[in-house]
């Protein structure tokens, strides 16, 4: 396969970490070139440290650490704010004036589109139309990526999520022996993300688990302290063995082919 190029877009530092790392270190372990970009710094998350302007240098910081141990050939950040997640979830009250969920969306992708073209990416990789688990960042994400890749060109567009009839299944059956900390709630997973049948690209990326691992703990600002629900921090306490079975797969939609596609890597069907 030659060269291509494929550039993944997420919403904050660590969110690369958590659902398409192994995919990005297999991409760039393969030759191929891979960018990350990001819209926010993520200076509204959890972290023992407050919110705010040092948090997301911090923040980015650890997404350069990330990138680089993927193999990423390049980082950039649209620059918006983040949003935050509202106490009881969904948009917060409270948020910075160009906060990404307020983003203009043609503007926001035309930034995206612009890094798209320059790059002539083959590949970009967005959310789900549900943003995952809901964050409006997340679904913000998915709006943006769409329209930038329209504007682009871009051929291969691919929603990142998860496949969450076997987590489900797993994480009850591992829940039976290994207690989770008691912020991790299983049912969470029920409606998130999207079912098996509709996902197309089942990629294998158990070589890639160290790497993987070694990602989520550059983002020790997340993991840290604090009694909040965060994921990364519940993702790192899962033991070797467990981590490789849940992690060792990344999961994507690519809208538009036939039912019951199954294919295995992210650049398949090839790029004309
Ligand atoms: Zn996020």
């Amino acid at each position: 396969m030659p060269p291509r190029t494929a550039v993944f877009f997420h919403a904050h530092p660590d969110d690369e970490a958590l659902l398409t790392a192994g995919t990005m270190a297999m991409l760039a372990a393969e030759g191929h070139r891979v960018v990350l970009v990001v819209a926010t710094a993520g200076e509204r998350g959890l972290a023992d440290m407050e919110p705010g302007e040092e948090l997301g240098r911090t923040r980015l910081e650890e997404l350069y650490e990330s990138a680089a141990l993927l193999g990423c050939a390049r980082v950039e950040c649209l620059g918006y704010g983040d949003s935050g997640l509202s106490p009881v979830g969904g948009v917060a009250d409270e948020r910075p004036d160009n906060a990404f969920i307020d983003a203009d969306t043609e503007e926001a992708a035309g930034m995206l589109a612009a890094i798209l073209r320059e790059e002539r990416a083959d590949l970009l990789s967005i959310y789900d139309p549900a943003g995952g688990y809901g964050h409006p960042d997340h679904v913000q994400v998915h709006r943006v990526g769409r329209r930038a890749a329209e504007l682009a060109g871009t051929e291969i567009v691919l929603e990142a999520t998860v496949n969450r009839d076997p987590l489900v299944k797993l994480l009850r059956m591992a829940g039976k022996v290994y207690r989770f900390p008691p912020e991790f709630d299983v049912r969470t997973f029920e409606s998130a993300y999207s079912s098996s049948e509709t996902i197309t690209h089942r990629v294998n990326v158990r070589k890639y688990t160290r790497q993987k691992r070694a990602a989520m703990s550059a983002h020790a600002s997340q993991a840290s302290g604090g009694d909040s629900d965060r994921t990364l921090a519940v993702m790192l306490k899962v033991p070797g063995p467990l981590y490789r079975l849940v992690f060792g797969t990344e999961w994507f939609v690519r809208r538009g082919l036939p039912p019951g596609t199954r294919l295995r890597h992210p650049l398949d069907p090839s790029p004309k």
